[in-house]
């Protein structure tokens, strides 16, 4: 229901985001993500995998390792708007080789990160 309103807030410009987190117990693995969704992959109380499409257009999904007994890992933390918050920043070795950060649910990009073909803001 709040990512309605989330959604609802970010078409008339009141909330900015271009992934919102969707809770689940199992890893979507090679299915195709939706885009504008973070897949946060829970057992219990644990977080252990989350997973979203490759913002730079390369179709690739990618899958950050949130289990802190596992290197390298990751964080998120969500926002009350659900727009998740990723550390640190996430940089792919392949051919895409985009390089960014997730800020309150926004693709931030770093400096040289964005692949060709991504527009400007
Ligand atoms: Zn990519």
């Amino acid at each position: 229901m709040r990512s309605l309103l989330s959604r609802a807030l970010r078409f008339f410009g009141l909330l900015k985001f271009d992934l919102l987190v969707e809770s689940t117990s199992t890893l979507p693995g090679d299915a195709i993500l939706p885009d504008g969704k973070m897949f946060v992959v829970r057992d219990g109380d644990i977080e252990k995998w989350a997973c979203f499409t490759c913002p730079g257009g390369c179709g690739k999904i990618i899958n950050l390792s949130l289990n802190p007994a596992r290197r390298p890992r990751w964080g998120v933390v969500t926002d009350f708007w659900r727009r998740p918050t990723v550390q640190p920043s996430v940089h792919q070795l392949n051919a895409c080789g985009c390089h960014f950060w997730v800020k309150q649910g926004c693709i931030d990009w770093c400096k040289d990160g964005r692949p060709m073909g991504v527009k400007r803001d």
